[in-house]
This record gives structure tokens, C-alpha cells and sequence, in this order.
């Protein structure tokens, strides 16, 4: 199984001179195994990654994509319109959702492709085209087994767990810590402790994520903020490294990488991040390796 990043960017694409190492484009991940094709979001990362599969099948190939949506906020969906492939009678597409904000899959998609945001509709791209609403039961596509769960983020979003052989990723991207929030929602001020204790910043509903992502190869985890900033942020919907770092330790997960990139973080800041997290991580359990996601990122699963 190839896991590959297309683009690792939050909230909003970030082109410049300080996000050349890592990236701008917003959220898409490709998980391969080297003839069924699963993408995960549907972010700006995505027209690169449309460009590359036409170079790649040689023509007159189908290319038969299944789009995996965590949600539908723009940094997850931007990209889709610009999607090559989408354009070309031959090909396939498989959407996959949760209902948004009481609508649809499909008329989500129906409306970021309106005649007042885009010139084309989704109903004149020729490519063949198919919506699958998800609930948490999971389905299998093509010689994977995909688990989806509910995450902690405005408006309904997804996790997925992917399984093919031996091999397990978890995505889990744009969710916040549920221990701090649900504090302050039961009229408590949450109290910001506990990051050099571990386990103190898992709640109860924390470790049934940890259940989720048990045992997997590689975890993508949103990591938009630090410890600091996410004080400031509660409920926006975004973890911190140090929460990342604890779930992928409780969870026995051999490689976790820091995904969803806050768009004010330079090139620089994320390199001095991951000298602390590596520090931090260190002292706990060598064993577990981490990535700050850059655009182009292969990890390769036997
Ligand atoms: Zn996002
Ligand atoms: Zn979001």
C-alpha cells in the first residue's frame, strides 16, 4: 500500500515563499495499491494529484478514483472542480460522505459547483459519477476494508480507518481534543493541564478514538496548533501536536504524521515543531516515527 501526499495544508491554500518545503495546497492523500485507487479530500492537493494519474494510466485507460470526504469545509472540497480526470467520459468516480448540515452528499457537491461559483456544473462533467452517503458502518472498495467514525469538529466529519492485508492507516483530520471541550461545555472551565503528564489530556471519549486508530501503520492526525494556541481556540475544532503525539503512543501506532497544517505556520516554524515534538515523543517511546506532512510524501506498506 503507497500513502501519498498531495497536499497537507488547513483552512485555506498558502502559495509563497515560506510554505515551499511543505506546501500549500490544502488536504488530499492518496492511498494506493497500485491498481485500486482511494483518495482522501478533496482539497487544492487534489489538481495536482488529477494531473499526475493522466501522465500515469497511459491513454484510454480507465481511471476508476473512489474520493473518500472527511467533510465538506473548503479546504476539503476546493480542489474537486479542477479535478482532470473528472473531465474525460471514460473515467470513474465514487464519492464518498457524510450528509452536510442536513443535506445531501450529492447536492453538497451540486452547490460548490453552481453557475454562480463555477462555470461548470457537476452534471455536465462527463466523467461517470456515483455518491455513497457513509454512516460509521463500514464498507469495503475494492480489497480495502474502510471504517469510518464521527470526529470532534463543527458540523458532522469523518475519520476513516483503512485496512488492506496487512496493512492499516487511520486519517483523522480536523478534530479537536474532546476532554477540554466538554468540560467547558459542562459549564466548566476547562483547565489546561497535563501535557507532560500523557494520559491526563485524554478524556474518556479520546480513548475511543485511541480504540479507533489501534495498532495502525500510519496515522495522519490533524496538528494545526500548539498546546498554546489551542488555548485560544477551543472548539474550533483542531488538535495540538502534544495530543496527537499521546494518541498515537496510547494506540501502539508505528508512524504518525502531522497533518492540516495551521496556514500562518512557516516552513521554519514547522521545522523547530518537529525538533520539539521529536524531543518530546522521545522520551516516551523511541520506537514511534514522526512526519511533519510535506507535498509529495510517499510512505510505501508491504
Ligand atoms: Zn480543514
Ligand atoms: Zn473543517
Amino acid at each position: 500500500m503507497l500513502v501519498k501526499f498531495w497536499g497537507v495544508r488547513g483552512s485555506i491554500a498558502t502559495p509563497g515563499q515560506d510554505t515551499v518545503q511543505y506546501g500549500g495546497n490544502t488536504a488530499c492523500v492518496e492511498v494506493s495499491d497500485g491498481t485500486s485507487l482511494l483518495i482522501l479530500d478533496a482539497g487544492t492537493g487534489i489538481r495536482p494529484l488529477g494531473t499526475d494519474l493522466i501522465t500515469r494510466f497511459p491513454k484510454g485507460t480507465k481511471i476508476n478514483a473512489h474520493i473518500l470526504l472527511s467533510h465538506f469545509h473548503l479546504d476539503h472540497i476546493l480542489g474537486f472542480p479542477f479535478f482532470v480526470p473528472a473531465y474525460n467520459k471514460n473515467n470513474a468516480l465514487s464519492i464518498y460522505g457524510c450528509e452536510g448540515a442536513g443535506k445531501k452528499l450529492e447536492n453538497v457537491f451540486i452547490g460548490q459547483m453552481a453557475p454562480e461559483y463555477f462555470p461548470v456544473t457537476i452534471k455536465e462533467m462527463p466523467a461517470e459519477m456515483k455518491f455513497v452517503q457513509l454512516g460509521t458502518r463500514p464498507i469495503e472498495i475494492n480489497g480495502f476494508k474502510v471504517s469510518p467514525t464521527y470526529v470532534n469538529h463543527p458540523g458532522l466529519t469523518l475519520g476513516y480507518r483503512i485496512e488492506h492485508g496487512e496493512s492499516k492507516v487511520a486519517y483523522i483530520t480536523d478534530h479537536e481534543p474532546y476532554r477540554y471541550l466538554l468540560r467547558q461545555h459542562a459549564g466548566t472551565q476547562p483547565i489546561f493541564d497535563g501535557i507532560e503528564n500523557g494520559p491526563e489530556i485524554l478524556g474518556k471519549e479520546d480513548r475511543n478514538l485511541v480504540e479507533f486508530v489501534k495498532g495502525v501503520d500510519v496515522l495522519i492526525h490533524d496538528a494545526q496548533y500548539t498546546f498554546e494556541e489551542y488555548k485560544s481556540h477551543l472548539s474550533w475544532g483542531h488538535s495540538f501536536y502534544e495530543y496527537a503525539i499521546q494518541i498515537a503512543l496510547e494506540a501502539d501506532v508505528k508512524n504518525l504524521v502531522f497533518f492540516h497544517h495551521d496556514p500562518m505556520r512557516s516552513d521554519r516554524q514547522i521545522h523547530e515543531l518537529m525538533q520539539y515534538c521529536q524531543n518530546f515523543a522521545q522520551k516516551k517511546n523511541p520506537a514511534l516515527k514522526l512526519y511533519a506532512a510535506w507535498e509529495g510524501l510517499e510512505i510505501n506498506l508491504p
